[in-house]
């Protein structure tokens, strides 16, 4: 907890990733099954071939986003996957679960005037959706950062923090994110931004740690109780 709040009190800003810190988007709408229509769709329009191993189709969309970025495969195609992957994260929207503590932390962070912004390689229309529904909207002063159609500008590389830097008006120093994957504390590494690992069980903790990351916590129960003070 000490560590917590040395982190805290060294910040002004919080970045927060989407999808795990804030919901479990696909929690109704499996990533897979998401990945996997993806994955049908270039095949139905001839691009098929530029994944790399039809036989292992990725779990994870933006792994596809990413394959498909490397095969260099022109902007019209890309822009019309990008928009099916925001399709299904907006019906995703309807059946996430919120993580817990995730609205409490927010409205904590609030009301000390914490900066709030958020930076994820969702689509930033699914995640204003999901705060304006959730009413948490308001706390982020419309700072959400998302992915763009330049997918080499996915996390890890740490585009959407500069993003939300250049936004917030905030320094690399006075800024804080929290995370859930590998690519986040990456992106925060690569942004010079302190990062505060989130993992929701044993194999995300294991995956964080061995990303580098040095605080992770269990729940964000940690954080509230950090910056309430507790
Ligand atoms: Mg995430």
């Amino acid at each position: 907890v000490a560590e917590l709040r040395e982190l805290l009190e060294s910040a002004k800003c919080v970045l927060f990733d989407f999808d795990g810190p804030v919901c479990r988007l696909f929690a109704g709408h499996p990533a897979r099954e998401v990945a996997a229509d993806l994955v049908e769709w270039l095949g139905r329009h001839g691009w098929g071939g530029l994944l790399p191993s039809e036989d292992a189709p990725p779990g994870d969309p933006h792994a596809v986003l990413r394959a498909i970025a490397r095969a260099d495969a022109g902007s019209e195609m890309v822009g019309r996957l990008e928009a099916r992957l925001t399709a299904h994260e907006l019906k995703a929207t309807r059946t996430a679960e919120p993580t817990e503590f995730a609205a409490d932390l927010i409205h904590a962070l609030r009301a000390v005037d914490y900066q709030l912004a958020v930076t994820t390689n969702n689509s930033a229309q699914v995640v204003t959706s999901y705060l304006q529904d959730r009413g948490l909207i308001d706390c982020f002063d419309g700072h959400i950062h998302g992915r763009t159609q330049d997918l080499f500008r996915l996390k890890p590389d740490p585009d959407c923090l500069f993003r939300a830097l250049d936004s917030t008006g905030a320094s690399a120093a006075q800024s804080l994110m929290i995370g859930d994957t590998p690519a986040d504390c990456e992106a925060a590494r690569k942004a010079d931004v302190d990062f505060i690992g989130y993992a929701r069980n044993e194999r995300k903790m294991t995956m964080l740690r061995d990303a580098g990351a040095t605080t992770v916590v269990g729940s964000l129960q940690s954080v509230l109780r950090a910056v309430r003070s507790e």
